[in-house]
């Protein structure tokens, strides 16, 4: 190798074991997290074309560590991913969103959903159905108000096992979106293959919407003429702009969730968007 590339690679080591060392540092922390109080959720309004309104929202996890600050979940789900962590913080999660809808209700909401991102780890992991049945009978939430996102990383899984737990959740009343669709390496057969009734497409088609030759534009109408055949309702990531909305609903978008509607935000300030009006 020549003298630049030697240097490169010596400064990519270096990056490499700067990052597995900040690694570390976050695992050894991450595992008391849960213990210490110091994970919170917030929660994304995704508003309904058709009813003009925010009718759900997203669950985000959220870590704030006395000692590292404010740690971002792409940070830390792959830690917590690692070993069999992600099971019982996804159960925190779960249970904490069963409580948070009961809560909204008794403050008189109604007709909302929330969605909460499942981990394909924490799918397949043995005790998940029990643990949701436990976290239903325990809370007396609704099912029909819980989405549960799955991201395409579960083909890598055994498909015919994903498919009973993701019908059990079904048949007991939580829906289930394919999340980020689009981006990962799986075929479309996914779609065939598994029961989902929501389709959240991922942002980097909306992105460029208006802005690349209309490639863009092409492939959004093409997911959303599958997701149409296929009697999926579309939710749209990363809508940052009133133009982007209004395209997406020329398009026939059903939900746009981003920047554009709201950030992710504390509870008391996403339920106020229950009874917001005229987005659009
Ligand atoms: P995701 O499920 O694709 O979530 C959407 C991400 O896009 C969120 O990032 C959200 O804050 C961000 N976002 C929303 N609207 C916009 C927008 O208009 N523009 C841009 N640039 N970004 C937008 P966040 O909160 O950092 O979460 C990152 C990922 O971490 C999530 O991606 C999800 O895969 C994972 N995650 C978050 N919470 C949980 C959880 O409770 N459990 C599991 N298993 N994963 C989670
Ligand atoms: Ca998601
Ligand atoms: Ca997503
Ligand atoms: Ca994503």
């Amino acid at each position: 190798a020549n003298k630049s590339g030697g240097n490169q690679f010596v400064y990519f080591t270096e990056q490499l074991a700067k990052e597995s060392e900040n690694n570390r540092r976050i695992a050894k922390k991450i595992y008391q997290a849960l213990e210490n109080d110091e994970f919170y959720l917030v929660y994304q309004p995704i508003f309904s074309i058709s009813v003009d309104q925010v009718v759900s929202f997203e669950t985000l996890l959220r870590w704030k560590s006395p000692v590292l600050g404010e740690v971002g979940p792409v940070d830390f789900i792959p830690l917590l991913e690692e070993n069999d962590s992600i099971v019982k913080v996804g159960s925190w999660v779960i249970r904490q969103v069963a409580l948070q809808v009961k809560k909204w209700e008794l403050e008189g909401y109604k007709d909302f959903t929330v969605t909460v991102n499942i981990s394909v780890k924490q799918l397949q992991h043995p005790t998940f159905l029990r643990d949701v049945e436990t976290i239903l009978a325990e809370t007396f939430v609704e099912p029909r108000m819980l989405i549960f996102e799955i991201t395409e990383s579960i083909v890598a899984q055994n498909i015919d096992s994903a498919k009973r737990i993701l019908e059990t959740l079904n048949s007991v009343g939580i829906k289930i979106a394919l999340d980020d669709f689009g981006t990962g390496y799986s075929s479309l057969s996914i779609l065939k293959m598994l029961p989902f009734q929501f389709m959240k497409v991922d942002r980097a088609f909306v992105m460029e919407v208006e802005s690349d030759g209309g490639e863009s534009r092409a492939i959004l109408k093409g997911i959303l003429e599958i997701a149409s055949g296929l009697e999926l309702t579309t939710i749209m990531e990363g809508v940052e702009t009133k133009e982007q909305l209004l395209l997406l609903k020329e398009m026939g978008a059903h939900r746009i969730q981003g920047y554009y509607i709201s950030k992710p935000v504390a509870p008391m300030i996403a339920v106020e968007f229950l009874s917001k009006k005229d987005k659009v």
